[in-house]
């Protein structure tokens, strides 16, 4: 419900006539994100080592899961992190992942004996496992011609030099895990209205020729249509010239969740701002692999691509359930 009242707050900003369309004035919007009276006080971080996960349990999906602050967090057997001061941690599930997921978190309960120079630890680690059922999706094969061929399959040296030099970037952006709680902000669409042109997870055919799945969620849009952040974050990559991406943001959720905007035509961030839920950080664009003016919107936990408009109401139903227990 949380998102849905952020979203009423963010289409009134930008239905009414005389918003300020300027960058430099902050939009109603980035005052009144976040907190509504009605929000319950999160329940004190267990001291114990439970588990509690809950979300979109479903490929491309996300979840939220309580545990004993700074507990390691282990899935699939993959070292994925820590809670954070609060106890919260962020999972997400792959496009082919399995039926069930194994969700492990890992206590440090070890005892510090002695004094001075003869103390002596005695190492106690507790762990706990929680399984989850994954439900499988279908997958369309999408069909996109009339992109930039040299977006397709690109052969010249010196373009190949370009986009090995913007994948190091890529990874720079990606390798942020800033220590804010913006997944628990309930994340809002960033642009409003529109039409979806592209979902998450189709197998493509560019230009004929057969490609990766589509890691992303396309709103067609007019371009300079503004884009809002859909939470609060840090943005660790701020580019306005990608050969595939064109304009190309990314803001860091904490928990290594990290959400995409791809074929910007204007940035209003820099790299190390910290934006609020429902700011501008930009508007929509039609640069780099793109055959028309569309948002190009993706999220990735950790090495895991996920499906950001599986997220809005995942993330809302964790948010609703964990927070709600006592
Ligand atoms: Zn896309």
């Amino acid at each position: 419900m949380r998102a849905l009242a952020a979203l009423v707050v963010l289409i009134a900003a930008c239905a009414a006539p005389d918003a300020p369309a300027q960058p430099a004035a902050p939009p109603p919007a980035q005052q009144t994100p976040a907190a509504l009276p009605s929000d319950p006080t999160p329940p004190p971080a267990p001291t114990e080592l439970t588990l509690d996960c809950a979300g979109a349990f479903t490929q491309g999906g996300i979840a939220l899961c309580r545990t004993r602050p700074g507990a390691r967090i282990e899935v699939d057997g993959v070292p994925s992190g820590q809670a954070d001061t609060q106890g919260w941690a962020v999972i997400g599930f792959t496009r082919e992942h399995g039926p069930e997921v194994v969700v492990r978190a890992i206590g440090d309960f070890s005892r510090v004996g002695g004094a001075g120079d003869e103390a002596i630890v005695t190492p106690i680690i507790r762990t706990l496992d929680q399984r989850y059922a994954v439900a499988p999706r279908q997958f369309d094969i999408q069909r996109v011609d009339g992109l930039p061929q040299n977006t397709v399959t690109p052969s010249d040296p010196a373009l190949l030099e370009r986009i090995r030099r913007e994948a190091a970037l890529k990874a720079q952006g990606f390798a942020s895990v800033a220590p804010i709680e913006g997944f628990l902000d309930g994340f809002i669409l960033p642009i409003e209205g529109g039409r979806v042109s592209g979902t998450w997870g189709n197998q493509r055919i560019l230009n004929g020729t057969p490609s990766t799945p589509h890691f992303g969620y396309d709103i067609a849009a007019p371009e300079g249509t503004p884009i809002h952040a859909p939470a609060a974050g840090v943005v660790t990559l701020a580019q306005t010239d990608m050969h595939y991406e064109g304009g190309l943001v990314f803001i860091d959720h904490g928990q290594g969740l990290i959400t995409m905007y791809l074929h910007m035509s204007r940035l209003d961030v820099h790299e190390g701002d910290r934006v609020t839920q429902g700011q501008v950080i930009g508007a929509v664009g039609a640069r780099g692999r793109a055959t028309g003016p569309h948002l190009c919107w993706r999220m990735k936990w950790r090495d895991r691509q996920l499906d950001p408009s599986v997220a809005i109401a995942g993330l809302e139903q964790a948010r609703a359930t964990l927070l709600a227990r006592r």
